[in-house]
């Protein structure tokens, strides 16, 4: 029995006097994989703030809230990096593939939970007609170049793509218990108003 005892003894002096194999964190930076998947970060030029993410994540470290009555309406991605468990969804499912990334940052530990979110915000094109969500604005404008000129087939977003330079859609009262009119076809339409347009002239 006691033969063990000296071969775990040996064993602990060969580990102090030998190689070391755990980090010295944090008194020295740790250099991860370059494949490791830690904080997920948003490319703000590149996100388009679709939401796609938010319903491919299963933790729902990624949230949305939008709120049409703001004066400009609008939508807001958080990320709490508390809740995540760094499984790339969000990434993958991507709509513009750049929008999110995970990226190497991993030391995220901390004692306050309130501090460990961000927020983006988008500003909401709103249909002219029933003032349901079309979409965000930067995800208008991405679509129309993605399309380049079949765009031109799709008042909507030709309309909402160059808001900015028609100074702003007005978005008069909501006017979906009236029948659709043939001018309404100039109008920014969500496509449950484009398609009552389309079968009914
Ligand atoms: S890595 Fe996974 S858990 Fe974290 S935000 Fe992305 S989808 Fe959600
Ligand atoms: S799917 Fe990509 S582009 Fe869409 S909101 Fe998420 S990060 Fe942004």
């Amino acid at each position: 029995m006691r033969l063990p005892k000296i071969r775990e003894l040996g064993e602990a002096i060969g580990a102090i006097f030998g190689r070391r194999y755990t980090t010295r964190f944090p008194a020295c930076p740790v250099d991860v994989p370059e494949r490791y998947r830690g904080k997920p970060e948003f490319d703000t030029d590149k996100c388009i703030g679709c939401g796609a993410c938010v319903n491919a994540c299963p933790t729902e470290a990624l949230t949305l809230v939008e709120d049409l009555n703001a004066r400009p309406p609008f939508r807001r991605l958080t990320l709490r990096w508390d809740r995540c468990i760094f499984c790339g969804n969000c990434s993958e499912n991507c709509t513009t593939s750049e929008g999110i990334k995970l990226s190497r940052q991993w030391d995220l530990a901390g004692l306050d939970r309130s501090v460990m979110s961000e927020e983006h915000t988008f500003g909401l094109v709103l249909c002219q007609r029933c003032g349901a969500v079309v979409g965000t604005k930067k995800h208008i404008i991405w679509l129309c170049r993605r399309l380049g000129p079949l765009a031109y087939s799709n008042p909507t977003l030709l309309l909402a793509s160059g808001a900015d330079v028609l100074g702003g859609l007005a978005r008069g009262p909501v006017r979906q218990d009236q029948q659709v009119e043939i001018g309404d076809f100039v109008q920014v339409l969500c496509p449950r108003c484009r398609y009552q347009l389309n079968i009914s002239f």
